[in-house]
C-alpha cells in the first residue's frame, strides 16, 4: 500500500477478473491515466489481491488496444481502419441483409458475463427489440448454467445461498469440483480462516489441487463420477442416522425420492464408479453429516458435465438432508468464474430469460417486461437456443449473422474445429472487443469497445453481492462504451425510442424497475447505496432494505410452498465412451496467471511469464518425462503439449488447461456434448489416449 501521491488519484473498484470481485483502487497520474493498482480494504478480500488482480490494469493501457473501428468485405481481405459512422452503417446494413434475405431469427447475438450487468440487460434487450430475434445467448452457457438450473428446480432463486464470511463460522466445508487456489484465489483467505478455526476440510477433486493438499480428507475420484459419489454419501448419511429429520419434514418436498436413489448407490458401487475407497466415502459423510455446521461449495468441476444440473442437486440434496441450508456457517454456494458470472445472467441475455429471471415464455413475464419496454406483447420472440445449439445453427446455414460481444469462441466453445467451421459460413460477423481476439480476428467488422476501468456499471460476485465498478480513465480516443454502440445502432435499426440512454446509470435505473417484484429484486439498489456500502445483495426491494447476505433464514425458499424441492439423481456415465483406443479421461480448467479464453491475460507481461503456454498434466504411471513432447488424441481431435508429470493426478486421468486457442487448444479435444436441462457443455471429461510426439 502506497497510497496516492501528489497529483495523483485513487479510484475505488473491482477486480474483473472473477467472481470473488475483490476490491481494488487504481491508481491515476494526475494526466488522468490509470498507471497502477493498489489493493483495497474490501471486506470481500482485506487488503489481498492475486496475480490477476495485481496485472489486471496493464490491459487498460495495453498497446494492443483496439482504438478504430475495422471492417473488411470478405476474410480474404485485410481490415482497414474506418470512421464510427462508416461502421456503424456497414453493420447495420449487414444486418438488414441478412435479416431481409433469411428472416429476423437468421441473424444472432452473443453475450459475455464479464460485461456490467447493464449492458447484459441491454444485450438482451437489444437483441429482442432492435434485432428481432429469439437468437441471443452468453458465454456464461459455458460457465454455472448447471448451478443456476439446479438452484432454480431446489429453492425457486439461482444463487448461493450465504455469504463468503459464513465459510469462517462453519465446522465443514465441503468443496466440489472448485480449484480454489487458482481460480478464486483470494477465497482461500476464508478456507484457511475456516481450517484455523478448528473447521474440517473435504475436498472432491481429480487432482490435488493447492486447497486439496491441506485438506482432511481428499477424494480424488475419476472425472464424471460426482453424482454416484454424492449420492453414496447420502446413502451412508441416512443409513447411519446422520439425516435432520425434522428439517427434511417441514422444509423439504421429494426427500422420498432422493432418498431411493441414494439407495440405490451403496458406497461398495459409488466406489467401483469412482475409483476411491468405500471407507472414504463413509469418512466423508461421517465428517460432513456430524458437523453442527456443514456448508458446500462447489464450481466448473462438477457442473461442466451432461448431468451438470445433477450433480449441482445431489450436493443440495446432502446439504438439505443433513439440515445445512439457510443457518450462519451451513448452507450451499457456487463459485462463479466469471466477473459478473452471477449477475451476467440474472437480466435477459440468456436465452430463455427476460429481466429479473422472469422466463421469456411465460405469459405474465412477457406481459410485464412488453410493458416496462413499450412493445407489444406479440413483437416479443419466444425463447431462443443456448450458444453451442446457436453454433450448430451456423453449420446448417439457419443462422447467418452474428454480433458477439465480449466473449471469444474461438478458444472457449467445445470440439473447436467445427466452431471455427461454423464461423466461417456466416455471411456477415461483426465482434466487439478491446483486443483483436481470435474470434474477432476472423469477423467482418470489428467494433472497439471500453474496458472495465473505462465506464462505470454493476457486477454481482458469487456471493449474489452487486458491487459498483467505477470509470478511472477515458477510454482512448475512437473506442466507445458497448453501450453507445448498442443505442447507436438501434438507431440505425429503427428502435433508437428504446434505447434513449446516456450511459450506465440511465440503464440501471430502468433495470430496478424492470426487477421490481421479482425474486432477483434490483428495486432498492442504487448507485448511491452500493458506494456507500461496498455492496448489497440480492433480493433487495427497497431503498431501505439491508439486502439479503443469507437466503432462506426464514424458513422459506421462493417456491411458492415455501420448500427445498429436492430431487431424484441418478449417474449416468459421461457422454464420451471409453475403449481400448481411448481409455483415459482428459479433464480441462484454469491456471492461476490466465483468465477465460486468455485474450486479456495472454498480453500481460508478468502473467506470460508466469504461465507462457498450455501442458498436460499426467502421472508418472504413463512412462513420460518433465517437458516431453505428448500428443493427447481425443475424437475430435489431437494436440501437443509438453508433459508435466506429477503424482498429484490419477493414473486415469490427463489435465489441460484451456486458455489458449488452436494449435494448443485444450479446446481441440472436448466434447460438445450438452447436459440437457442447463446445455453446458461437457467441458471435465471426455475419453483420450496419449501419444509420444516428436516435437512441440
Ligand atoms: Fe481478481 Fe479474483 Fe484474484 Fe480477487 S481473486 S484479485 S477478484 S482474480
Amino acid at each position: 500500500w502506497r497510497g496516492a501521491r501528489d497529483g495523483e488519484t485513487l479510484v475505488p473498484t473491482h477486480c474483473c477478473f472473477c467472481g470473488v470481485q475483490c476490491g481494488i483502487y487504481l491508481r491515476v497520474d494526475r494526466t488522468g491515466t490509470v498507471f497502477g493498482v493498489e489493493p483495497r480494504n474490501h471486506d470481500i478480500n482485506r487488503m489481498r489481491l492475486c496475480p490477476k488482480g495485481i496485472n489486471a490494469y496493464q490491459q487498460v493501457n495495453h498497446p494492443d488496444r483496439l482504438t478504430a473501428p475495422l471492417v473488411r468485405s470478405s476474410r480474404d481481405e485485410p481490415f482497414r481502419e474506418v470512421s464510427w459512422d462508416e461502421a456503424l452503417s456497414v453493420t447495420a446494413a449487414g444486418i438488414r441483409a441478412v435479416q431481409a434475405r433469411h428472416g429476423n431469427d437468421a441473424f444472432g447475438m452473443l453475450g459475455g458475463a464479464s460485461l456490467f450487468t447493464e449492458k447484459t440487460y441491454l444485450v438482451g434487450k437489444f437483441a429482442r427489440i432492435a434485432l428481432k430475434t429469439r437468437h441471443v445467448d452468453y458465454n456464461g452457457r459455458l460457465c454455472m448454467v448447471s448451478a443456476a438450473g439446479a438452484n432454480k428446480l431446489a429453492f425457486g432463486i439461482d444463487r448461493a445461498g450465504n455469504p463468503f464470511s459464513d465459510i469462517l463460522l462453519t465446522d465443514c466445508l465441503l468443496i466440489a469440483g472448485a480449484n480454489v487456489g487458482e481460480c478464486f484465489p483470494v477465497l482461500t483467505q476464508y478456507v484457511w480462516g475456516a481450517r484455523d478455526r478448528g473447521a474440517k476440510l473435504i475436498v472432491v477433486d481429480p487432482r490435488e489441487t493447492a486447497v486439496a493438499r491441506t485438506a482432511d480428507i481428499h477424494v480424488a475420484l475419476r472425472p464424471g463420477t460426482d453424482a454416484a459419489f454424492f449420492n453414496a454419501v447420502l446413502h451412508v448419511v441416512v443409513e447411519e442416522s446422520l439425516t435432520d429429520e425434522a428439517f427434511l419434514a417441514t422444509r423439504t418436498s421429494g426427500w422420498e425420492e432422493a432418498r431411493a436413489a441414494a439407495a440405490d448407490c451403496p458406497p461398495r458401487r459409488a466406489a467401483e464408479i469412482c475409483g476411491v475407497p468405500a471407507e472414504q466415502i463413509a469418512e466423508v459423510a461421517r465428517v460432513f453429516g456430524t458437523a453442527d455446521k456443514a456448508m458446500a461449495w462447489h464450481a466448473r468441476g462438477i457442473e461442466h458435465h451432461t448431468q451438470g444440473v445433477d450433480n449441482c442437486l445431489a450436493v443440495i440434496n446432502l446439504c438439505a438432508a443433513t439440515g445445512n441450508i439457510g443457518r450462519p456457517g451451513a448452507g450451499y454456494g457456487t463459485l462463479t468464474g466469471q466477473g459478473n458470472g452471477q449477475g451476467g445472467r440474472e437480466h435477459g441475455q440468456k436465452s430463455d430469460l427476460l429481466p429479473g429471471g422472469r422466463s421469456i415464455n411465460d405469459p405474465e413475464h412477457r406481459r410485464q417486461i412488453s410493458r416496462i419496454w413499450g412493445i407489444d406483447e406479440a413483437e416479443l420472440p419466444r425463447a431462443g437456443t443456448s450458444m453451442v445449439e446457436m453454433v450448430h445453427q451456423m453449420r446448417r446455414g439457419e443462422i447467418r449473422g452474428l454480433l458477439g460481444i465480449c466473449n471469444n469462441p474461438f478458444v472457449s466453445l467445445p470440439d473447436l474445429p467445427a466452431v471455427t467451421a461454423a464461423y466461417d459460413t456466416l455471411d456477415f460477423h461483426v465482434q466487439c472487443d478491446f483486443f483483436l481476439s481470435e474470434t474477432a480476428a476472423n469477423a467482418h467488422v470489428v467494433l472497439p469497445v471500453t474496458t472495465w476501468a473505462e465506464d462505470e456499471g454493476v457486477m454481482a460476485n458469487a456471493e449474489a453481492r452487486v458491487v459498483k465498478h467505477n470509470k478511472a480513465q477515458e477510454p482512448p480516443p475512437g473506442v466507445r462504451t458497448d453501450t453507445w454502440v448498442m443505442c447507436r445502432l438501434a438507431q440505425l435499426l429503427g428502435a433508437g425510442d428504446k434505447f434513449a440512454f446516456t450511459g450506465s446509470r440511465d440503464v440501471f435505473e430502468e433495470l430496478r424497475i424492470a426487477s421490481a417484484g421479482t425474486v432477483n429484486d434490483y428495486y432498492g439498489i442504487t448507485y448511491e447505496r452500493l458506494e456507500e456500502t461496498g455492496g448489497i445483495a440480492w433480493p433487495c426491494p427497497t431503498t431501505d432494505h439491508p439486502g439479503t447476505p443469507r437466503l432462506f433464514e426464514d424458513g422459506r425458499t421462493h417456491h411458492p410452498d415455501g420448500l427445498i424441492h429436492l430431487q431424484r439423481v441418478e449417474w449416468r456415465p459421461p457422454a464420451d465412451p471409453y475403449s481400448d483406443e481411448y481409455p483415459l479421461s482428459l479433464t480441462t480448467g484454469r491456471t492461476v496467471a490466465h483468465f477465460l479464453s486468455g485474450n486479456q491475460t495472454r498480453r500481460l507481461g508478468a502473467l506470460v511469464e508466469q504461465t507462457p503456454r498450455p501442458w498436460v498434466e499426467l502421472h508418472p504411471a504413463h512412462g513420460f518425462r518433465n517437458g516431453d513432447p505428448v500428443r493427447v488424441v481425443t475424437r475430435r481431435g489431437a494436440t501437443v503439449l509438453p508433459a508435466l508429470v506429477t503424482e498429484a493426478i490419477r493414473p486415469d486421468t490427463v489435465f489441460v488447461p484451456y486458455h489458449w486457442p488452436i494449435p494448443t487448444a485444450a479446446n481441440t479435444l472436448t466434447n460438445a456434448a450438452l447436459d440437457p436441462r442447463s446445455k453446458i457443455p461437457e467441458y471435465k471429461v471426455c475419453a483420450c489416449r496419449l501419444e509420444r510426439a516428436e516435437h512441440l
